[in-house]
């Protein structure tokens, strides 16, 4: 028996009692006479201890030879620690070692394997299977199955099934990059992995499952901008003869029960806010509603002054930034700086002093008397002692611009509080989106989702002003999850692929089969997808997915332990088809 005991449940009670226990060496203190070994596995560490008085000769020399992630089983007594370490919950015991096996050895580890290590991020994902050993690493994973637990046991509770589709499917060009497969049974032909299982739990809704989830992975080729992942999990989810209100309560009830169960969080029923007023109040799809900086608009009272800049824009608007008063001139000019940063790009910043004894003092003083810009104060919120700011421009871009202004200064002030749990729902998208680069409308969710009642005219007029039915779950600043109630007739759904651009020939070569499959009893349906590992993170107050993944990829898409992706060689080449010639 390698262990009676793991290494982080040995008290005081155990006193005396003869163990053996398995892990790695953490720590040696070699005085000689006498050796401490930390002794860490997966509950945690405990101190052993060899002697020279009292440990026999062979099993003392055994010990001057330990090294560092050496795995030891080690056989001996619990005694009490003559100086005790009240940090760890072992720290009264330690054990008088009699017997040590050493069952490997190890290299020296490329950093050291404790809480806070000394190893940068390329080399701890390189041996990544080191750096799990790390306790908060490990913290991470187990975090991430209790969440996993928790929501597979909620949805099985409320009667959904867990239905695993294929990850063999086909290609798809609305969304974004498939990877492709190639077949080596069929030259020339590819499988795509799935960017979700969409088109699959449509058809099982169809199938008749009625209530189906999935934690499951999804793989999307994109341009990896920061801590995205082109491999992630999502919690997919589908119900069958439900309206947006049924899906929106089944999954609010699911994100209480796991900010209850995971934090220890109760919160009230979760407000509900349309895409337009979330873009009109924070400038954003997700926002971050812990605290306010609410958008002022300004255009009836900024405007039909003087100052062309603003009666220029189609938009003139501003946010009070608490406290920021204060701020002296180059604090000033460096956020200026910072909003015309390529990244947001706006083109200047107009700002407001609120002064504590009530007067303004603003950089476009020339234009606006204390009457106009106490009009500013009012529309912002702004209170004595605070700093507004102010952008201007196209409607769309200012906002994005102010946006990230707000999320900057929230963070900078310290207002996004990871303790703090604040979802809400944005509904009422809309259907579509135009697309610069295409010039033409995409769908903004996906192809499947269905207009709000009665907008399906609207399409050929007004394409744009389409609303949805589609939602989003946002926490704290961040889309936790998105879905939409679904197309289920077959002539709806055609017309849709028209309006997006699709030939009937491209609509039925890509999505024929669901289609046909419409033909036959589609049930109404929609559906959700949660995405995992940001859930995951947030639920842990952390910021990076990467840190919640057993073996993340890095920002260029490799990973780099197992050296993905490489090349093949040439007679894999062959008989996949892809008769490429390698250069050298
Ligand atoms: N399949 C969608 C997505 O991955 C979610 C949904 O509509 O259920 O975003």
């Amino acid at each position: 028996m390698y262990r009676t005991h793991n290494n982080g449940e040995l008290r005081a009670e155990n006193n005396n009692t003869k163990v053996t226990l398995s892990g790695w060496v953490q720590k040696i203190r070699d005085k000689g006479f006498m050796v401490w070994v930390d002794l860490r596995d997966r509950y945690g560490i405990t101190q052993l201890i060899f002697d020279e008085e009292r440990t026999p000769k062979e099993v003392m020399d055994k010990a001057s030879q330990l090294g560092r992630e050496f795995v030891i089983q080690v056989t001996g007594t619990v005694i009490e620690r003559e100086s005790k370490n009240p940090n760890i919950p072992t720290g009264d015991i330690e054990i008088l070692v009699s017997e040590v096996i050493v069952l490997n050895t190890s290299l020296t580890p490329p950093f050291t394997i404790e809480d806070n290590t000394d190893g940068g991020e390329d080399l701890r994902m390189k041996y990544r299977y080191l750096d799990l050993r790390r306790k908060p690493v490990r913290n991470n994973l187990v975090f991430r199955h209790k969440v996993t637990m928790a929501v597979r046991n909620y949805l099985s509770e409320k009667d959904f099934v867990e239905v695993e589709t294929p990850y063999l499917i086909k290609s798809t060009p609305e969304g974004a990059r498939d990877f492709v497969v190639p077949s080596r049974m069929n030259e020339g032909q590819f499988y795509a992995l799935p960017q979700s299982p969409q088109t699959f739990k449509q058809l099982l809704m169809v199938g008749g499952m009625d209530k189906y989830f999935q934690i499951v992975k999804c793989f999307r080729d994109e341009d990896l901008r920061a801590d995205r992942q082109p491999e992630f999990t999502q919690i997919d989810c589908e119900m069958a003869f439900v309206e947006q209100e049924d899906i929106l309560n089944t999954f609010e009830g699911l994100t209480k029960h796991l900010l209850k169960e995971i934090n220890g969080v109760d919160v009230e029923k979760f407000p509900r806010m349309t895409y337009d007023e979330a873009m009109r109040r924070y400038g954003n799809d997700k926002p971050d509603i812990r605290f306010g900086m609410e958008f002022g608009e300004l255009n009836d009272v900024a405007q039909h002054k003087d100052f062309k800049v603003f009666n220029s824009a189609e938009l003139v608007v501003g946010i009070a930034i608490p406290g920021g008063n204060q701020y002296s001139r180059k604090e000033i000019d460096k956020l200026i700086d910072w909003v015309k940063r390529p990244q947001i790009g706006a083109l200047g910043m107009v700002y407001v002093k609120c002064n504590e004894d009530g007067s303004y003092k603003s950089s476009v003083d020339k234009f606006y008397d204390q009457e106009d810009l106490a009009k500013w104060a009012e529309a912002t919120g702004a209170q004595a002692g605070d700093l507004i700011c102010v952008l201007s421009g196209e409607a769309n871009k200012t906002r994005a611009q102010l946006s990230a202004l707000r999320m900057e200064m929230a963070e900078r002030l310290e207002l996004r509080k990871v303790d703090e749990f604040a979802p809400l729902w944005v509904i009422d998208f809309p259907l579509l989106e135009w697309d610069e680069e295409t010039n033409r409308y995409h769908a903004m969710h996906h192809p499947f989702t269905s207009p709000k009642p009665g907008q399906m005219e609207l399409l050929k007029t007004n394409p744009g002003a389409v609303k949805a039915n589609a939602y989003d779950l946002v926490l704290n600043g961040n889309e936790i999850g998105g879905g939409s109630i679904r197309i289920h007739d077959k002539e709806v759904q055609s017309k849709m692929f028209d309006y997006l651009g699709f030939t009937p020939e491209e609509a039925i070569a890509q999505f024929g089969f669901l289609m046909d499959a419409f033909q036959y009893g589609a049930p109404p349906h929609g559906g959700i997808a949660f995405g995992l590992d940001r859930l995951v993170a947030i639920l842990g107050g952390q910021e990076t997915i990467r840190d919640f993944i057993a073996f993340p990829k890095n920002n260029a898409g490799r990973d780099v332990m197992i050296d993905a992706p490489a090349p093949i060689d040439e007679q894999q080449l062959n008989e996949l088809n892809l008769n490429i010639t390698i250069k050298d």
